[in-house]
């Protein structure tokens, strides 16, 4: 059975159309962006960057608070918004999205003039030091363009948004097309909200598919791209023309280790939550289940309980644990991949199917066992909301099964013992590894997101994250007495310059003759040549 909304193809061609993914309802429709509007809204962002660059980090700090406020103010407005056109239940959109945004704006605000604060390189060797002086100042980079998925489409766009805006930089932002009201609702924190200057912030309404190239070409400075790994490499591909550098955070098949030693009720509530929460749509989402066969039995059935007790349906009266899917595509992903695993000889102990009583994009929780990595929901994204047990004997097994994979986001390892956990955690190729929980650390802005292999590349979130939206420009200044007119590394080239330059190399490594090279520059004659230009 597919579900199949009518489309108006003319509509379509003029409007991103929004829809409640539980109900099939039409909740809105937001107008696509031309070829012309794009670049239009590229110059905006060009004009707006000098003046906006010369605020202070305190001022324009000061409109983001402006931002958080609003949020705070509209905050079931925007809860209810992410909740219909998204799917996931209003406290997930609070917990995983809203939270993380309020929190990151005002941690951050009064962070940013310390990180941003010009820095002193002390320079090592001491004749250079009494000579020359080096620091870091932090610079905005320009107008960055900001790209995400339609997962988390408050809270991944907004961070990026919030910290290239506390840098400097002006924006463009690009939300997916299946979430453009929520796109709108970014755009009205930050217009009416915060009351940006104009230009500062654009959002661009477009379908990936026809958007064309211009958001990733100059003058762009930055791509932060938050989505598929696919469409990750056509983004890097095409930046790399211009030597544009990104910001990658990418697909995953997290991994989730239950030692022999692990709390079985903490682990599979972990398990259940990990793997359903937004509807097992969420790029560090549990995608696999290593237990260790000693409890895996038992861990399986407590899983199994657990799901059994989950509410499916649409978020009305606060009632519901798990969402719809997005769509139908992502529906058959994780339908193609059951009927993969069923083929190949994977049993489904609760779950497996489209809940007959529920209209929308519905999939059931499902649990899987007997899998092995010859099957696809151990092998690919899903995506969606499956949970696949596999049992191991060893723990050089379970890390081996663990990273054989192309995709490196977030893992977990589950154990009373925490030195055992942190070994292996060490052994892990994931960007974070959390211990006795899994994937929420997203939610926390000073902790970084960041992939490994193809799960991403550099890191959003943290202090390396917002300074992921500044170029660290180095000023070399030279503070040399008047009387040192020359250097010794300049032109002309003798004898007598070899032989200092000799004396400091081996100065470098033998402090003991500092005393020999006082005196030479006091009294040589190669020395005063060298330093002080004379002849
Ligand atoms: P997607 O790659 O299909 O789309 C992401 C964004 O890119 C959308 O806004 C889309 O419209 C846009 N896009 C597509 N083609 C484009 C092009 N040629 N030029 C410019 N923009 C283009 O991903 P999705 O389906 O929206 O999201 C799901 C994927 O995102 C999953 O793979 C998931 O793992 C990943 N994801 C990763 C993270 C992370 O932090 N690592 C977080 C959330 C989601």
């Amino acid at each position: 059975m597919t579900i199949k909304i009518p489309t108006d193809k003319e509509e379509a061609k003029k409007y991103v159309i929004s829809i409640n993914p539980a109900t099939l309802e039409e909740l809105g429709k937001v107008e696509l962006m031309g070829a012309q509007e794009i670049e239009n809204s590229i110059k905006k962002a060009e004009q707006a960057f000098p003046q906006w660059s010369s605020l202070s980090i305190q001022e324009r700090g000061k409109y983001l608070l402006k931002a958080r406020d609003y949020i705070l103010k509209n905050l079931d407005d925007i809860a209810s918004i992410i909740s219909k056109e998204m799917g996931k239940p209003r406290v997930e959109a609070v917990t995983a999205e809203i939270l993380l945004i309020v929190d990151l704006i005002d941690y951050y605000v009064k962070r940013a003039p310390k990180l941003l604060k010009d820095k002193d390189i002390p320079l090592h060797i001491i004749l250079l030091k009494l000579m020359k002086k080096s620091k870091i100042v932090y610079q905005p980079l320009g107008v960055v363009t900001i790209i995400s998925p339609w997962n988390y489409p408050f809270g991944i766009p907004m961070s990026g948004i919030i910290f290239a805006l506390l840098c400097g930089n002006t924006v463009l932002f690009k939300p997916s097309s299946e979430v453009p009201l929520i796109g709108k609702k970014i755009e009205e924190i930050l217009v009416k909200g915060a009351q940006l200057p104009d230009g500062v912030f654009n959002l661009i309404i477009a379908r990936g598919s026809t958007i064309g190239t211009k958001i990733l070409e100059p003058p762009v400075k930055k791509v932060v791209f938050t989505g598929s790994t696919e469409i990750g490499r056509k983004i890097q591909e095409t930046c790399a023309k211009n030597f544009i550098p990104t910001v990658l955070e990418l697909g995953g098949k997290d991994p989730m280790i239950v030692l022999d030693d692990a709390d079985i009720e903490e682990a599979s509530s972990g398990a259940v939550w990990g793997a359903f929460t937004n509807c097992g749509q969420v790029c560090a989402s549990v995608e696999r289940v290593y237990v260790h066969k000693s409890i895996y039995d038992k861990f399986v059935e407590a899983v199994v309980e657990k799901v059994k007790r989950l509410k499916l349906g649409f978020d009305t009266d606060f009632n519901v644990d798990i969402g719809p899917m997005i769509n139908e595509a992502q529906l058959m992903i994780v339908e193609d991949q059951v009927k993969d695993a069923i083929e190949k000889g994977a049993k489904v102990l609760v779950g497996g199917k489209r809940p007959p009583n529920l209209k929308g994009f519905f999939y059931e929780p499902t649990v899987l066992v007997n899998v092995n990595h010859n099957m696809k929901v151990m092998r690919e994204e899903t995506f969606g909301p499956l949970l696949p047990i596999m049992a191991f004997e060893t723990e050089e097994e379970a890390i081996k099964l663990a990273n054989d994979t192309n995709y490196g986001l977030t893992a977990s390892v589950w154990s009373e013992n925490i030195d055992r956990a942190i070994r292996i955690a060490k052994k892990i190729e994931a960007g974070t590894v959390v211990i006795n929980d899994h994937g929420y650390t997203y939610g926390l802005c000073e902790l970084p997101w960041q992939g490994m292999k193809e799960s991403g590349i550099a890191r959003s979130h943290s202090d390396a994250g917002l300074l992921e939206f500044v170029y660290p420009k180095h000023l070399n200044i030279d503070k040399s007495p008047t009387f040192m007119k020359h250097r010794l590394w300049w032109f002309p080239y003798s004898k007598a310059a070899y032989e200092v330059a000799k004396d400091f190399t081996k100065f470098i490594v033998k402090k003991s003759i500092i005393p020999k090279i006082l005196l030479k520059m006091l009294f040589s004659k190669n020395y005063r040549k060298t330093f002080i230009g004379s002849k």
